[in-house]
């Protein structure tokens, strides 16, 4: 199929700790490499006085700023300051987050010496923005609509967060996608030729910060139908980085008598050095941690081995086995009955995650074929050229059918949960359910929303509620009401109601679901654009500095050469002259050290200065040249 004058749509991998962008072209798919020539990218955010950087950038100056750079936001989209789960990653994270109105979590960053307070969705709305600027780059031409995958287990709030990130980087979302569903397209795109009939996948995907598994059917004909999905949203390599700070922590203060755990600082590097060291102990047995004066001026230095390692994680790995072993039960699998175990997700590469799931699986070997890394960008990126028009006839033959990982329903009386979808039915879908009034004379009745496997909604999700007024008044158990709930192929839930008995049709439907009100998504949009518009003048700034230090210290090497001295005193120039020159460069040289973020129209009365020495000596074509 031609591509010719189409824009393309890309699909992204948003990752608690990378992400990664993918576009059909050439009739393959590319990995989009960033301007480092790294195919991931951190989901990082920095501030400082100047500007604001986003992936390798603010990764790697994240141990020199701490308290300003952002990571791990996925952890917090969705979800309330309050949420037990939060209150305890706060503890662990050197940047601040405090609860905004609506119990909605705000990140507190110091930006050009300012306080300011972010959401979650910002801080993904910049990764976001950042992986279509890589795309765009790259392809040469805007992008507008991408793919963008999320966790199997993320409930409707995190989604539609999400999908608000995305409309404020200027994304239209396509689809989204479930990232092992995405990392099972990639493997049934890899193996088209290969599927003979029928096989049953089982997707373990252990990423920074989420954990799914997923277990599949993929046929000869294209056909990709998810038969369930589990997982943990918070769960992955990160609860591993913060084991091993725990236990850094506790070796400073057993061997250097000193408590590191609420110096922020000392966190950030000692986290930097657990995780370089968490992926040496993959591939080799033992690693050293160094750092220099880590806290009060004493030089920390100690070894880990790939035991100790899995000492302290094995609470973790034991969890991701019987989460795998819950999923083959729900879907009343037996695991010979499974044909492949594809490893998705950058924790996979640890060696007792591997040995586990071998043992698990009867010794199966596990299917690496495609890079944990990419796998999920891989198959967003089919998708999007699918739903673009884009592709091969492989591509356009695929066809998915998804699941919904968590029951939803509404609250009746004493709490009770009733389920009108349950996990694990295919998607889209729509499900109706009678009910009636429970007390007599009700004028007004509250549907409330839930999601989760419990059977009391007050330990469940609490989605959302809305009222349907204007009943009829009757005894209770006259009045039916009839709620339908409806899932779209984004896995979003809209909601409505209706009174029927006399004819009443009061429908409402929940469009919204999410954290964000309109007008809060409206300002961040703008935010988004005046940041762009900030980081472009910046680099405007940033630019022209350069050209002027360039052109100063050209012109100083050329002054310097004895020949060229001999030159212009040829054409009349007294030494003196050619002191005032020397001065006035080195006068510049200064100003420009003192002066780094200098304003493009002082650097433009600079440059004049000096073209206007070398104007009167006859000397700015020799400089420039
Ligand atoms: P993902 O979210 O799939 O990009 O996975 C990122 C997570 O994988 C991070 O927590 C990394 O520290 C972890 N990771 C990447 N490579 C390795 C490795 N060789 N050994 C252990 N963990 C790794």
């Amino acid at each position: 199929m031609s591509t010719r004058g189409r824009v393309p749509a890309i699909g992204i991998d948003l990752g608690t700790t990378y992400s990664c962008v993918a576009v059909w072209q050439h009739n393959r798919i590319e990995i989009i490499a960033n301007d480092q020539g790294n195919r991931i990218t951190p989901s990082y955010v920095a501030f400082n006085d100047t500007e604001r950087l986003v992936g390798d950038a603010a990764k790697n100056q994240a141990a020199f700023n701490p308290t300003n750079t952002i990571f791990d936001v996925k952890r917090l989209i969705g979800r309330k300051a309050s949420d037990q789960i939060v209150q305890e990653d706060m503890k662990l994270w050197p940047f601040k987050v405090v609860a905004g109105s609506g119990d909605k979590p705000k990140i507190v960053v110091k930006y050009k010496n300012e306080d300011k307070e972010f959401a979650a969705e910002e801080i993904s709305s910049m990764v976001l923005a950042k992986m279509k600027g890589i795309a765009e780059t790259f392809l040469g031409s805007k992008v507008e609509k991408a793919v963008i995958t999320v966790p199997a287990y993320f409930s409707d709030s995190q989604r539609q967060s999400t999908k608000d990130a995305a409309m404020v980087a200027g994304l239209e979302v396509l689809r989204m996608i479930n990232e092992p569903t995405a990392a099972a397209i990639a493997y049934a795109l890899d193996k088209r030729a290969g599927v003979d009939g029928k096989m049953n996948v089982l997707v373990f995907d252990l990423g920074g910060g989420t954990f799914d598994v997923s277990v599949l059917s993929i046929d000869d004909e294209g056909v990709i139908e998810v038969k369930a999905t589990c997982g943990d949203t918070h769960l992955g390599g990160e609860d591993f980085d913060n084991k091993m700070v725990k236990f850094f922590v506790n070796e400073f203060k057993r061997k250097h008598k000193e408590d590191i755990s609420n110096n922020t600082k000392a966190l950030g590097r000692l986290r930097v050095q657990c995780e370089r060291a968490k992926r040496v102990i993959s591939t080799a047995y033992q690693t050293t941690i160094d750092i220099d004066c880590l806290f009060s001026g004493i030089d920390f230095s100690a070894t880990f081995t790939r035991a100790k390692f899995e000492e302290v994680n094995m609470e973790f790995f034991k969890k991701c086995m019987d989460t795998v072993e819950t999923c083959l039960s729900d879907v009343n699998i037996s695991k010979k009955s499974i044909d492949e175990v594809v490893l998705v997700g950058g924790s996979t590469r640890i060696p007792k995650i591997q040995e586990l799931l071998q043992e698990l699986f009867n010794g199966k070997t596990l299917c690496q074929r495609i890079n944990p890394d990419e796998a999920v960008a891989y198959g967003a990126g089919i998708l999007a050229a699918k739903l673009s028009g884009m592709g091969d006839d492989a591509v356009q033959s695929l066809e998915l059918i998804d699941v919904t990982p968590l029951s939803l329903g509404v609250e009746c009386e004493n709490d009770v949960m009733s389920v009108l979808i349950p996990r694990n039915s295919p998607i889209p879908t729509k499900k109706e359910k009678t009910f009636f009034n429970c007390v007599d004379n009700q004028s007004v009745i509250d549907i409330s929303v839930y999601q989760g496997e419990r059977s009391k909604c007050t330990e469940n999700f609490f989605l959302s509620n809305f009222l349907l007024s204007g009943l009829p008044l009757a005894p209770r158990g006259v009045v039916k009401i009839i709620v339908s709930f409806e899932i779209d192929a984004n896995g979003i839930l809209h909601v409505s109601a209706r009174e029927i008995t006399r004819g009443i049709n009061n429908a409402i439907k929940i469009t919204n679901t999410g954290i964000l009100t309109k007008a809060e998504i409206e300002k961040m949009i703008e935010d988004a654009e005046r940041f762009k518009w900030e980081d472009e003048e910046y680099m405007k700034k940033v630019e022209a500095h350069k050209t002027l230090t360039d052109y100063v210290y050209k012109a100083k090497t050329k002054i310097k050469n004895y020949n060229f001295r001999m030159k212009l005193r040829k054409t009349g120039l007294s030494v003196k002259d050619l002191e005032d020159i020397d001065h006035q460069i080195e006068e510049a040289i200064e100003w420009l050290d003192e002066h780094p973020n200098a304003e493009v129209d002082d650097l433009k009365d600079k440059e004049e200065e000096l073209n206007e020495i070398c104007r009167l000596t006859k000397m700015k074509l020799a400089f420039r040249d």
